[in-house]
């Protein structure tokens, strides 16, 4: 009790003195010695995301936990406090619209921190702990990156089953939105492959969630926008991973893991039949079934809002531009086939007998085989690309919509096995895709590249939605207001707001999403 009264008040000191200097011993005071801190440099960081849409909003401070304890004190600080500062954790700050961040309290600073200040004061969070047998992983906090949660796993040839398209996100932002890629159709979203949480409340309680204990918890937090909980363990489920085959080409030596393929349609609905017959297999035994698929729009617009599509290379057996598209629009589906020691010699035959049953262009099968880590980890390669011509740190307004299958049409892009219990929002039907317009702006006086085009154009998308009856759900979604929210969480917003009320009553937790008003 002593301890609390004691953070309590000292972190109610650092709020009214922030802005002058905070004298380093009040912080040992805390005793959270160097785990608070109001450096201008970690202030600038938790006020910035990869959006770079928000003015900066800059937090009171910045914590570096080293345990769950740390959070939990400060957040028990935060709910007794008289001042009613706010409590967000920051993943690795990959969102768009300050969801992140909060400008009137403390940011607690999850990806990352184990290189941070736990390390000054000898107290380190631990390592991801995959255990074999089990065929699960716990990963601190929810914290670590999914690149790292990967190279634990591996270790073991073992790997998560569900995967983003970036792996520099953290587990516990990830969580608390879905996590989707490719292999969703298989094994649903990341949030339908945890095995149980360590939560701290909006009180401060640390509780351990799971289908079987505190279920209602486990669920609300699963894609709860941060709403409820900040996740401080995660326990993951794992599958074996792509084992290594060897096969000798021209002498040398080659580790294959991944067939990547990419093939191109001029005709959409051909595209959509073809994709929604690939993830109707998912019930098929492996080696009947593709282990990811995914669909895009090719645009024309150079690396700059292609960068995903980095694939075709100087080495494409033709030219694109080559293959003449209806109206200029070509789509492509991008599949991949996982190769296991045992399938290894087959792998030919299974992805030709699967790819006959598709309508594609015939000339325009792209192949490439692949490390596995290097497959899940493709996005990085164009992320370093961008960077090296300083078009990584520039504006995003990216939009990301849940359009039902029967709806796809209308809209001229696919996911499958959730858990209607999470807090993830989707749409009424059982099969729908995920459009992502995953575009950038620039300076550079183009006006088609402008954010405010680019801004204007998404408000366009959305009114032409609600205008021909297109019932969409915004993925990583963003609203300011609370009739927009409620429309948004639609026949979940009544347990929404139940479970918000008994696990953060004061509306500590992520206030940059805009839900709730936070309470003095
Ligand atoms: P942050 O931006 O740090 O946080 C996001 C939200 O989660 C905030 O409200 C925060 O308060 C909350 N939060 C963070 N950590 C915790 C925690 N431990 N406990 C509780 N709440 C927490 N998404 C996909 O599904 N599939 C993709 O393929 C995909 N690709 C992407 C590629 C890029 C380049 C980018 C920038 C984003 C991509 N996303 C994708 C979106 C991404 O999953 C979300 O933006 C995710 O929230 C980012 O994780 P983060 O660690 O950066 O979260």
């Amino acid at each position: 009790m002593a301890t609390k009264l004691l953070l309590t008040f000292a972190i109610c000191r650092l709020i009214v003195t922030v802005g002058l200097t905070l004298d380093p011993t009040e912080l040992l005071l805390l005793g959270v010695d160097a785990q608070l801190s109001v450096d201008p440099t970690d202030v600038k960081a938790a006020s910035l995301d990869f959006g770079l849409l928000t003015g900066a909003q800059p937090p009171l401070a910045v914590m570096h936990p080293a345990s769950s304890q740390d959070v939990a004190q400060l957040v028990k600080a935060a709910y007794g406090s008289n001042f009613g500062f706010t409590v967000s954790a920051r993943g690795h700050g990959h969102s768009i619209n300050g969801q992140a961040q909060t400008a009137n309290g403390v940011v607690v600073q999850m990806s990352g921190s184990k290189g941070g200040s736990g390390v000054a004061s000898g107290r380190k969070p631990p390592h991801p702990r995959v255990w074999p047998q089990e065929r699960f992983v716990d990963v601190w906090g929810g914290v670590e990156l999914w690149i790292d949660v990967l190279r634990s796993t591996l270790q073991h040839g073992l790997a998560p089953k569900s995967w983003t398209d970036y792996l520099y996100l953290s587990v516990g932002g990830t969580l608390s939105n879905a996590g989707i890629s490719g292999q969703a159709f298989n094994h649903g979203p990341q949030i339908s492959n945890v095995h149980e949480l360590d939560v701290v409340t909006g009180k401060g309680e640390l509780l351990t969630c799971s289908e079987e204990q505190n279920s209602e918890m486990f669920h609300a937090v699963l894609g709860g926008l941060g709403q409820f909980g900040i996740i401080t363990r995660a326990r993951i489920s794992l599958e074996p991973a792509p084992q290594r085959v060897y096969i000798s080409l021209s002498l040398s030596l080659s580790i294959i893991y991944v067939r990547w393929i990419r093939v191109l349609y001029s005709n959409f609905s051909t595209f959509t039949r073809d994709q929604e017959y690939l993830i109707s297999l998912h019930e098929q035994p492996a080696s009947q079934k593709f282990d990811y698929v995914e669909g895009f729009v090719i645009v024309d617009e150079g690396l700059i809002n292609n960068w995903r599509s980095s694939f075709f290379s100087p080495h494409n057996p033709v030219k694109i531009s080559s293959l003449e598209p209806n109206g200029g629009v070509l789509y492509c589906l991008e599949i991949a086939k996982n190769y296991h020691e045992s399938t290894a010699s087959t792998i030919d035959q299974e992805v030709e007998s699967l790819l006959k049953k598709l309508n594609f262009i015939p000339a325009s099968v792209f192949t490439t085989d692949l490390p596995y880590v290097d497959f899940l980890d493709r996005v990085h390669k164009a992320e370093l690309k961008l960077r090296s011509k300083g078009l990584w740190e520039v504006p995003h307004p990216w939009l990301n919509l849940f359009v039902p299958k029967s709806k796809i049409a209308d809209f001229d892009k696919g996911v499958q096995g959730w858990d209607h219990r999470s807090s993830a929002v989707t749409p009424d039907e059982d099969v729908f895709y995920l459009v992502a317009l995953l575009r950038s702006a620039l300076d550079n006086g183009e006006e088609t590249h402008s954010l405010e085009y680019i801004t204007n154009q998404n408000r366009q998308i959305l009114r032409f939605c609600d205008e021909a009856g297109i019932t969409v759900k915004q993925y990583l979604p963003h609203y300011t207001t609370h009739q927009e929210w409620v429309d948004h969480f639609g026949n979940k917003w009544d347990r929404f707001y139940r479970l918000k009320m008994e696990f953060d009553p004061r509306h500590i937790l992520a206030s940059g999403q805009q839900i709730f008003t936070p309470t003095k």
